[in-house]
């Protein structure tokens, strides 16, 4: 049997480690503020930003959710992300995606300050991570990976990692991350997506497979190398009548099946999702020390 990478447990460890930061940027007469932007009634969206907005009260950051109906203009959007990029209270910014389809979501993003950009989305700190500058937010969801196999000592030099999945959020900066000349970096990595051919010949070479598909229970036993590291990223709604709410979470991996196979392997939920939110907070504090600098505090 694997070893469960327990990411609800190390979300907390880091939240502790987050709080005395906090304090220090509290003791220079800062308070790290976020805004999140919520357009429209995606119910999945709502329950991300009071997930966000709870885990932020945990541990001192004030946070803000400006709510905007789902026909609000892009161009009011947009003057809105400016008057958020010019208040000086507000360090970090972050429009919760998807957005309603009358609206460019790549000029939204682009839209935000590079500095105050604490889901990494904006181009600028994308291009500093594939540059391996430490001057960068790394987005969220990638950043809880990496700090998840640091924290259980996963060796990634010289590794093959495969990730399976290309997004702009998730799979995509996860390689470059991977790829780095640092000693969370140098694997070997190699991208799937559902163009692909012959994908269970590329996972079964993964010592670290990485699921990032939407694709409930996909990856199964016979796609898994022995004793590689897996890491479920997905989070399906599967149909379940015996569950109050008729349904159950589940990830992009066959958990019963591959955690025999696996040495180590994260679970859905309590795996990466608590670290998505944690690696968020880390960002906001981020940019608020950034803010601390930039006035010299
Ligand atoms: P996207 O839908 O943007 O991307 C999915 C990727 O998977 C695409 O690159 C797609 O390929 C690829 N893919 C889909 N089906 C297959 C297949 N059969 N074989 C190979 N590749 C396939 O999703 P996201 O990256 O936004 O999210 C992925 C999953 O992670 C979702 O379940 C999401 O809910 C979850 N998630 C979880 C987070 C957390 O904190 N736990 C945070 C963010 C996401 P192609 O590009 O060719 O379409």
């Amino acid at each position: 049997m694997a070893t469960i990478i327990d990411g609800k447990k190390i979300s907390k460890i880091i939240k502790e480690e987050i709080k005395s930061d906090i304090d220090i940027l509290i003791q220079a007469g800062i308070k790290p503020h976020l805004t999140v932007i919520l357009v429209g009634d995606n119910p999945a969206s709502h329950i991300y930003v009071s997930m966000k907005e709870k885990a932020c009260k945990k541990v001192g950051i004030s946070s803000e959710t400006i709510r905007l109906d789902k026909s609000v203009s892009e161009s009011i959007l947009l003057k809105k992300i400016d008057m958020l990029n010019k208040d000086n209270n507000v360090h970090g910014i972050l429009v919760q995606l998807p957005l309603p389809s009358h609206i460019n979501e790549a000029a939204v993003i682009e839209k935000i300050s590079p500095d105050k950009d604490v889901d990494g989305f904006h181009p600028t700190n994308l291009g500093r991570l594939i540059t391996g500058s430490e001057n960068t937010f790394i987005p969220a969801t990638p950043y809880g990976i990496v700090e998840l196999l640091k924290r259980y000592n996963v060796k990634i030099e010289g590794k093959h990692a495969v990730i399976l999945g290309r997004s702009n959020i998730v799979g995509k900066p996860l390689g470059f991350l991977l790829l780095r000349k640092t000693k969370t970096g140098n694997a070997t990595v190699t991208y799937c997506h559902s163009r692909t051919s012959n994908l269970t010949s590329i996972t079964k070479e993964a010592d670290i497979l990485i699921a990032a598909m939407g694709q409930a229970e996909f990856i199964k036993k016979n796609m898994v190398k022995k004793n590689a590291v897996v890491i479920d990223v997905g989070t399906n709604r599967v149909e379940d009548s015996s569950k109050k709410r008729g349904y159950r979470l589940a990830g992009d991996v066959d958990f019963t099946q591959v955690s025999n196979i696996a040495s180590m392997i994260t679970p859905v939920p309590g795996g990466v999702g608590p670290m998505t939110i944690a690696m968020l907070l880390k960002n906001t504090v981020y940019a608020a020390q950034k803010y601390s600098l930039k006035v010299g505090n």
